[in-house]
């Protein structure tokens, strides 16, 4: 029998042992009040008993009671129960993950809906020199670079930003905000001081590789031609050998002068003029009719007259490129369709051909330096791998993107997609 059932036969019990009571001494009405004045006294004296057992926290094990109450303790003192082994569990949890955070290598502060500091771990109080009692301080306080203080302004956090350290300038760090719950973000640093040096090594190398090969490579192309112009036809091998040397000469020529292009692009400060991008096309399409078996194959249809704000000899080297892989991957029975038009978020150039075309899985790696696709092409086509590493830099620089849609055998279309904003007629 459960408790309350016990509760409610006790009490019957003693309502029909006070009517039976009553009955024989005809005091049935004064027994039954005192029945129920002791049952309400009682019942009054177990509320506050329980409310002072709650009251001081409901610690310990819980006193002596019978009945319905001895359940009510008893429920009340396990669900308390639970909740402490709860309580030390998330207790445990989140030391455990403030004692990870606080041994990672990188830079983490958790900030708040007004960019105040909330917590911060202690690689982030090393690399950003704050105190404990920076706590609750706005970040753009403390670390005041322009350009953190836009990146943290734009609320645009795909990307990262690249500062300074603000206590030691010779350290830098990529700083990326990872926003999560209502508000809340995480600001993550990492000191790529290394990565820097590196690429800076890298860039250094490959310029001053390309800058010394220019004038050995000058002085064989001068004497090559000299050699040639000699040649008088008696000696097919002498000829071919010739040929041939010329031939690897101006593809190192090309090589060296695409890699010296990349790393102007990658280090040269961006120049701003407006471009006119219909005349530069028109420039751009007759230089490629003139390639080889090329002429009247270019057809380019110009639908808006906006011009760009960038840099011309860039753009141009990056239009060229396209049109000329456009050429040069497509049978020469093919047209090339050039196309410059408007949408209500871009300015497009769309070059599409029907060529040979590109497998999805290329597709990513084309831009890639280096990167040719290995096809059985019925005639060798010459190339460095470079031309559309030089295009998406170029794009990069104009804060647009390449984008290239293929199918194998079917054709290619190259969009170098602007955005509106760049527009300066
Ligand atoms: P390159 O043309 O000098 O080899 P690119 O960087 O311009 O170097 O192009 C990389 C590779 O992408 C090329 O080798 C070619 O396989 C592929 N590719 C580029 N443009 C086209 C195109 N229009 N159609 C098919 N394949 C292309």
């Amino acid at each position: 029998m459960g408790n309350w059932q016990k509760e409610i036969t006790t009490t019957l019990l003693l309502f029909f042992a006070t009517v039976i009571i009553g009955g024989f001494t005809g005091h049935f009405l004064i027994l039954l009040f005192l029945l129920m004045l002791m049952i309400i006294i009682n019942q009054v004296k177990q509320i506050n008993r329980f409310e002072k057992w709650i009251r001081t926290g409901g610690r310990g094990k819980y006193p002596k009671a019978k009945g319905i109450w001895e359940e009510i303790y008893y429920h009340v003192y396990r669900i308390r129960k639970n909740q402490k082994i709860r309580k030390k569990k998330l207790s445990r949890m989140i030391d455990q993950f403030r004692r990870s955070t606080e041994a990672l290598p990188d830079a983490a502060v958790v900030l708040g809906v007004n960019d105040e500091i909330d917590w911060a771990n202690k690689a982030a109080r090393e690399t950003f020199g704050l105190k404990t009692s920076d706590k609750g301080q706005r970040i753009p306080n403390l670390i005041r670079f322009p350009d953190f203080i836009r990146y943290l302004k734009a609320g645009n956090y795909k990307e990262s930003v690249v500062v300074p350290s603000p206590i030691d300038n010779r350290i830098t760090l990529e700083i990326r905000i990872v926003p999560y719950g209502a508000g809340l973000r995480l600001l993550l640093a990492q000191d790529i001081t290394q990565i820097k040096k590196m690429e800076r090594m890298r860039k250094d190398f490959v310029a001053n590789v390309s800058h010394e090969l220019r004038t050995p490579l000058t002085v064989l192309r001068g004497y090559l031609e000299t050699l040639q112009d000699m040649d008088d036809g008696h000696s097919p091998l002498l000829t071919s050998s010739f040929q041939q040397m010329q031939g690897q000469t101006e593809r190192m020529q090309h090589l060296v002068d695409d890699l010296l292009l990349l790393t102007r692009l990658e280090t040269q400060q961006k120049k701003t003029e407006c471009v006119d991008v219909p005349a530069l096309l028109h420039q751009v399409c007759t230089e490629g009719d003139s390639i080889g078996n090329a002429s009247g194959r270019i057809q380019l249809t110009i639908e808006t007259n906006a011009n760009i704000v960038g840099e011309e000899q860039e753009l141009r080297s990056a239009f060229s490129n396209l049109v000329t892989n456009a050429l040069k991957y497509s049978p020469e029975d093919c047209s090339i369709i050039v196309r410059w038009y408007r949408t209500k978020e871009s300015v497009i150039l769309d070059i599409t051909d029907q060529g040979e075309g590109i497998s999805k899985a290329d597709i990513p790696r084309v831009t890639e330096r280096f990167y040719r696709v290995e096809t059985k092409r019925s005639k060798k086509v010459n190339g460095t791998g470079l031309g559309l590493a030089i295009v998406k830099h170029v794009l990069m620089r104009h804060n647009g993107n390449l984008n290239i849609t293929s199918e194998l055998g079917k054709g290619s279309c190259f969009s170098c997609i602007f955005p509106v904003n760049r527009i300066c007629n």
